[in-house]
């Protein structure tokens, strides 16, 4: 049978089963098989490893996934594409399908669940847009033993996560991403790929988790909040923002302390390296701030 990938196919399963797309859920099924080749290459999954796909609409991807990696979760929120899966997956028993919220999903239990006894387990996934950041954030940060994440999000987004500091694609999201993970871009999509054709170009992108985070620092929390606070304003100077960390009456302080680090005050947070950050936080840190 011909793959779900395809124009025709597709459009035969949405008629089959009466499906209509919900913009709200992000819906836009991928149907250009050339990209599925970059994005399965770029996952590097085998027999022995896992993948969690989020977002598996009718299962053009899944389907991929389930002809090259040992075990399958796809979680899809949406309950009228359940039944559907479950058909078009019924030659895969290495797929299992889970009616959930990924945001409200407990990753812990399903990873207890479903890949316990895998090698490894990557993310791969065409993520709904609305929702890209949060989810992203939510597996980078419940330290899941995940070793890739390759996802088509917005080329937007995906520049934002791989943007080197200087420019103004670079931000919370390319420092946060960076901490944790090595990003490369892996190709842009135009919007014919996909049914219904978005009007804004995707891109897929791998994140290669480190083996430890980028930079080493005391307080992660305290970390992300200076790099927070250091871009609330991006025409404002470094010590302008971090201001709202030391109080404006120590600003003068705030300054020399800077300088002191190497750092001038009167830079924007777009110039400063993640080591840069770090210095900035273990300052601020051991001066009360
Ligand atoms: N993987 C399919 C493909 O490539 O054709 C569909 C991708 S579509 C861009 C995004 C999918 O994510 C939709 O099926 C949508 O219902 C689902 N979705 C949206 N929000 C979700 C959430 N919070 N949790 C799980 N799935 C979600």
């Amino acid at each position: 049978m011909q793959e779900i990938a395809t124009s025709s196919r597709t459009r035969n399963i949405i008629r089959k089963h009466g499906f209509t797309f919900k913009k709200s859920l992000g819906q836009n099924f991928l149907i250009d098989g050339n990209v599925l080749d970059r994005i399965i290459g770029a996952a590097e999954l085998d027999h022995s490893r896992g993948a969690l796909e989020v977002g598996p609409g009718i299962g053009s991807l899944t389907e991929r996934l389930a002809q090259s990696a040992g075990k399958v979760a796809a979680v899809e929120i949406d309950q009228r594409l359940i039944p559907i899966l479950q058909d078009v997956m019924s030659p895969y028993p290495n797929v299992s399908v889970v009616h959930s919220d990924i945001l409200k999903t407990d990753l812990q239990q399903l990873w207890k669940e479903q890949f316990s006894d895998l090698a490894g387990v990557s993310v791969v996934a065409n993520l709904p847009y609305y929702v890209t950041t949060p989810i992203i954030m939510k597996l980078l940060e419940e330290r899941l033993p995940i070793e890739n994440i390759v996802v088509m999000v917005q080329r937007e987004v995906a520049e934002r996560m791989s943007a080197k500091p200087g420019g103004k694609d670079y931000g919370s999201l390319s420092i946060a991403v960076q901490y944790y993970c090595e990003p490369e871009l892996v190709c842009i999509v135009p919007g014919k790929s996909f049914i219904p054709a978005p009007n804004v170009d995707s891109a897929v992108i791998k994140l290669k988790r480190r083996a430890e985070p980028a930079v080493s620092v005391a307080d992660e929390a305290k970390f992300f909040q200076v790099v927070q606070a250091s871009f609330a304003q991006r025409r404002k100077t470094l010590a302008n923002n971090l201001s709202a960390l030391s109080g404006k009456e120590r600003k003068g302080e705030l300054a020399e302390l800077l300088r002191e680090c190497g750092i001038q005050p009167e830079r924007r947070a777009e110039t400063l390296t993640l080591q840069e950050f770090a210095l900035v936080c273990e300052m601020l840190t051991r001066h009360g701030m």
